[in-house]
């Protein structure tokens, strides 16, 4: 295990930037967000999480596939290729790393996404272990154990304080730990036991939320019933369709394909889109979800109960929260594990 003192910070970010794109969470008026780092940005590691999870480093927003444009009769096209620049995401934490294994399942599996591969195989993530749990978090439900390394990230790391501990997970881990060698120091006996001492406080903090209880197994059975349950009309009735819940998720992959023409020239992209939007797989016979009860319950259908049949048993859930904060009107996985899996 190594270490490095954050006096050495800036000295860091400069060595990760000579040789990759660096984010982080920056802080920027008063916001804190991941983003690229440049000499003289301020990255913060304090705030427990991000509003937006950091998979549009992965999963862009919007990602162009390819360029065309017309002259006379003759039309050319250009593919785009996929992020071509190796980066570090430092700072992840723990349940967001996981996400990325999550999404893994699905872009990675035939036919793989060459565009994901590629950015997944350049990337580098750094997570950091959650110091204090926020009282929306509720990872531990899905079996994510934020003081210990979780799969998904190639260094874990913990915030000592006045140091930051270094753990390489993976090839690719301990090839950015060489890179840094000048900078990292091994760390001690004494660091190792003050390592065990923050994870036991983590533990505690862990077992003490008020979402600790919250159980998706609750969601297992006999899938006809789920999907008839009488409450999905009520839990959906004040649900805005707005979106805000899926654009803040770190596993909701959702997207669409777009044309834009621009006359003479064009390009195909494809963006996030929802399955909570009323246009959502809109077909030209109509669409298949004509009710928001009908949308509102595929998204928690496919994230507790599809997705888990489909990935060993893997939620498309890692607890974070980000859902439970940003829906307008208070509506939320949580409340639909335990009344959909409970009396339903
Ligand atoms: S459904 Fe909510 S709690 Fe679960 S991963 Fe998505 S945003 Fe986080
Ligand atoms: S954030 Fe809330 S209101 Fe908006 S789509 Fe999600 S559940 Fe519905």
């Amino acid at each position: 295990m190594k270490k490095i003192a954050k006096s050495n910070f800036g000295q860091l970010w400069r060595l990760i930037d000579q040789n990759y794109e660096l984010f982080a969470p920056i802080e920027k008026e008063g916001k804190v967000d991941f983003g690229l780092w440049q000499d003289g940005e301020q990255v913060n590691l304090e705030l427990t999480k991000t509003k937006v999870s950091p998979k549009g480093f992965i999963f862009p927003q919007s990602e162009t596939y390819l360029k065309f444009k017309t002259q006379g009769k003759k039309l050319s096209m250009e593919v785009v290729s996929g992020k071509t620049d190796e980066y570090v995401l430092f700072g992840v934490r723990p349940c967001d790393a996981v996400s990325f294994t999550l999404l893994d399942n699905v872009f990675l599996k035939e036919p793989v996404d060459k565009f994901y591969q590629e950015r997944r195989n350049k990337g580098i993530i750094v997570s950091l272990a959650c110091n204090n749990p926020e009282e929306t978090c509720f990872c531990s439900s899905f079996g994510i154990e934020t003081h210990v390394p979780q799969k998904g990230a190639d260094i874990a790391a913990w915030d000592m304080g006045e140091t930051i501990l270094w753990q390489p997970q993976t090839e690719k881990g301990q090839m950015l730990t060489d890179k840094l060698a000048d900078i990292l120091e091994i760390a001690t006996e004494q660091d190792q036991a003050g390592l065990k001492k923050l994870q036991e406080s983590i533990q505690d903090k862990v077992k003490e939320l008020p979402l600790a209880s919250v159980d998706p197994k609750k969601m297992a059975g006999d899938l006809k019933e789920l999907f008839d349950a009488e409450s999905w009309e009520e839990l959906s009735k004040r649900c805005l369709g707005c979106g805000s819940c899926t654009y803040v998720c770190p596993t909701c992959h959702c997207y669409d394909i777009q044309d834009f023409d621009g006359g003479k020239c064009g390009e195909r992209f494809r963006c996030w889109d929802s399955c909570m939007f009323s246009d959502f797989t809109l077909m030209a016979h109509g669409n298949p979800r004509t009710t928001q009860k009908e949308r509102f319950r595929q998204r928690f259908m496919h994230k507790l109960v599809y997705y888990p049949n489909n990935n060993e048993g893997a939620f498309a859930c890692v607890g974070c929260g980000r859902c439970i904060e940003r829906c307008p009107v208070n509506m939320d996985i949580v409340k639909v594990i335990n009344r959909i899996g409970g009396k339903r």
